[in-house]
């Protein structure tokens, strides 16, 4: 009896030492409090509905590096959600879910609204103005939509016209005939002139390349976000 009163005490001296260190620590990094103001910043926001400062403060946390909160990505999707980034939103829903399991306290509303990101996640799927993040492509500057750009022929320089390579320029074959004397024929290929019309651009100057802004798709990625919508 008396050796376990011995060890209860000794347990309790143990965990009020362990209680002041913990404390002492957590005054010595206040960027972990201001891990808790911007969260009670963006809580208040998300309240009066205005999420697109709930968004920015959200994000600031995330920048800090800090532990983020459990309840975090799931507030964070809220925002996304309000703000129309549905892709962005459904992956933070995705990974407060993963991380919480039915453990989160807002595991319910989690699963709401992972349900009503179920539509717009579909459009955005099916519709071929938008990238996966139902991102608007848009038109690219370079080749305005074509996905080819025009330039200088590589093969005749901007000449037009190549060399005969039949008669190597000009505009004559030779034969040997049975008496093993060499005879001299107008090249039929270019028709005695020494050259011929570009194979390559046929006359035009120019030849077809692949747009090297966009990769020949036509489209460039942009920040605008998709209403799925054909415009003119
Ligand atoms: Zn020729
Ligand atoms: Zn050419
Ligand atoms: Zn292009
Ligand atoms: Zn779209």
């Amino acid at each position: 009896m008396k050796i376990g009163w011995n060890n209860g005490k000794g347990f309790l001296v143990l965990l009020f030492l362990s209680l002041n260190f913990v404390t002492a620590r957590a005054q010595h990094q206040p960027s972990l409090g201001s891990t808790a103001r911007l969260m009670d910043r963006a809580l208040a926001a998300m309240a009066s509905e205005k999420y697109q400062d709930a968004n920015a403060h959200f994000r600031e946390i995330i920048a800090s590096n800090l532990p983020i909160p459990p309840e975090m990505p799931y507030y964070f999707a809220e925002t996304l959600y309000q703000l129309g980034q549905y892709h962005n939103s459904d992956n933070f829903v995705r990974k407060y879910l993963d991380l919480n399991g039915f453990e989160g306290e807002h595991y319910t509303n989690a699963r709401a609204l992972l349900e009503k990101l179920a539509d717009p996640m579909a459009a955005i799927r099916s519709c071929e103005f938008c990238d996966s993040r139902g991102y608007r492509y848009q038109t690219c500057t370079t080749c305005h939509g074509e996905g080819h750009t025009e330039q200088p022929c590589s093969l005749c320089r901007g000449h037009g016209v190549i060399g005969c390579s039949r008669c190597a320029g000009d505009g004559l074959v030779t034969k040997k005939n049975v008496f093993n004397i060499v005879e001299y024929f107008e090249c039929e290929r270019c028709s005695g002139e020494g050259r011929l019309t570009c194979t390559q651009c046929n006359g035009s100057l120019v030849e077809q390349g692949v747009c090297a802004t966009c990769g020949g798709s036509g489209t460039l990625e942009s920040e605008t976000i998709c209403d799925h919508l054909q415009t003119e």
